[in-house]
């Protein structure tokens, strides 16, 4: 009689647990008609966004890019790399329209945690140290031209009001950054301060936000790349807008006719946005509650951390993991979205990937297979939403670059530029994303739209714009 109460008594949980799972998975639930929303509510933002400063929670930057390369770029030229976890540094000799990229060569670092949180000095002073330091490697192949400083392009992955193409002040942190004393400045003299302490000779000529570096890389790569989007530990997107459409704009019309715009869509929240208890709670915990939503439910920095929590819930309401509550599944951030997507990706029979993964990062262990098959849900229940959404996304941008239909006999091609850890590694995710977009634009249109991997876009790109921006641009001439 025990046993069968027992018995009955886990049937009750196992269907509690299920029911929690169900609810949650409904409140993600994004049909067609709710994306297609999403896109409306993302366009019309967009145009607030262009209309008047702060008259959108888009902010729609200026970037100062109002030319993409066009393959002529010539020289050495450094980029510097800062937004995630890791931050790279990349030299490039650029031998113009028939030798392209001659050469290149980088290095990533891993940046220390404390400094995320610390100082802007600690921060900028360890970037210039790593920079010195892979510019004393410069060997065979790398020609700086004599007399002159080496120019960088920087890319800085956070919102920055730019003042010119090579300066702006960091509007705020987003991800895991928070270094209080660095908001409102020029992060251009910040790294140039700490560069000049050590006495490099080295001047900043672009100051680029990832998406504008990755559209640039594009650009370089396909005359057609009309935008970018990353999908990484952040999520943003960038494109080229005609100068005359942008009422914010006051300064002079530049000769393209062209300004490319960052549109910072992490910071994008609609009423339409799926959100459940779990990203409210999320969000309220984070280091910048109320900003970000959209970034919160896509990106790679928060996939793994909402698994996390509606696990957390399973394991508290329902006894999910058995009697007790695994204390690491309490533990903020410590399930990160790439162990989650190798669960997703799981293909073993006994789901032996998603049975490792809980027992060495939450230390629970003798999973059943039903216990994994539930993880495996919840994994792409979470991706999914976030994969759609930012099909949506894309769409919203297309609408307002009119290139979500096609009138007769049109041939133009659109490219997208892409570029992110997501992206690139969390195959389910890019395949949803890819197949949402192309349900949502339908197939005559899809014909024309084509989503590229701009690898290391973002890196060369700024190099890119360092050679187009260069500060001895005509000095032979003159
Ligand atoms: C930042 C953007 C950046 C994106 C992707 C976001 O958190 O606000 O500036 O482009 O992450 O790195
Ligand atoms: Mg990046």
């Amino acid at each position: 009689a025990l046993l069968v109460r027992r018995r009955l008594k886990s049937s009750r949980r196992w269907a509690r647990a299920m029911a929690i799972l169900k609810e949650f998975e409904d409140k993600c639930d994004t049909p067609i008609g709710k994306l297609r929303q999403v896109a409306d509510a993302m366009t019309v933002e967009m145009h607030a966004g262009l209309a008047s400063e702060g008259g959108s929670k888009l902010k729609m930057l200026i970037s100062y890019v109002d030319n993409l390369p066009t393959g002529d770029e010539k020289g050495l030229f450094y980029a510097l790399d800062l937004g995630g976890t890791n931050f790279r540094v990349l030299r490039v000799q650029l031998g113009g329209k028939e030798k392209r990229v001659i050469k290149q060569e980088f290095d990533e670092v891993s940046i220390p945690p404390h400094l995320m949180t610390g100082t802007s000095e600690g921060l900028f002073d360890f970037i210039a140290e790593a920079l010195a330091k892979f510019v004393a490697t410069e060997g065979e192949g790398f020609h700086p031209a004599p007399g002159r400083l080496r120019e960088l392009g920087f890319t800085f992955s956070f919102p920055v009001w730019q003042t010119s193409i090579a300066s702006g002040t960091l509007m705020k942190w987003t991800k895991g950054f928070s270094i209080e004393d660095a908001v409102d400045q020029d992060v251009v003299a910040e790294l140039t301060k700490s560069v000049e302490k050590i006495g490099l000779d080295m001047r900043v000529t672009a100051l680029v936000n990832d998406t504008i570096g990755t559209l640039a890389g594009g650009r370089y790569h396909n005359p057609d790349a009309i935008a970018a989007v990353i999908l990484g530990t952040g999520t943003n997107a960038a494109y080229v807008e005609r100068a005359h459409a942008i009422p914010k704009w006051h300064g002079l019309l530049p000769k393209s006719g062209e300004m490319v715009i960052n549109m910072e869509w992490g910071n994008f929240r609609s009423s339409h946005l799926p959100l459940t208890e779990y990203d409210q709670a999320l969000d309220a915990e984070s280091l910048n509650p109320g900003d970000q939503i959209f970034e919160k439910i896509i990106s790679g920095m928060y996939l793994g951390e909402i698994v996390r929590r509606v696990l957390l819930k399973m394991a508290e309401e329902a006894a999910f993991f058995g009697d007790t509550v695994p204390p690491k599944l309490k533990v903020p951030f410590i399930l990160r979205t790439p162990d989650m997507s190798a669960m997703h990706h799981d293909s073993s029979l006994d789901l032996k990937i998603v049975g490792t993964k809980l027992k060495d990062i939450l230390e629970i262990s003798n999973t059943s297979l039903k216990v994994r098959k539930a993880v495996v849900a919840l994994c792409d229940i979470v991706a999914t939403r976030g994969a759609r959404l930012s099909a949506a996304g894309i769409l919203g941008v297309l609408k307002k670059l009119g290139r979500d239909t096609v009138k007769d006999g049109e041939k133009h091609k659109s490219v997208v530029a892409m570029d992110g850890g997501l992206f690139e590694h969390y195959t389910e995710f890019r395949v949803c994303m890819e197949s949402t977009l192309y349900e949502l634009l339908g197939d005559e249109v899809a014909e024309h739209i084509s989503v590229e991997h701009s690898n290391d876009g973002s890196g060369i790109g700024a190099a890119l714009l360092a050679a187009s921006h260069s500060h001895y641009l005509g000095a032979e001439e003159s």
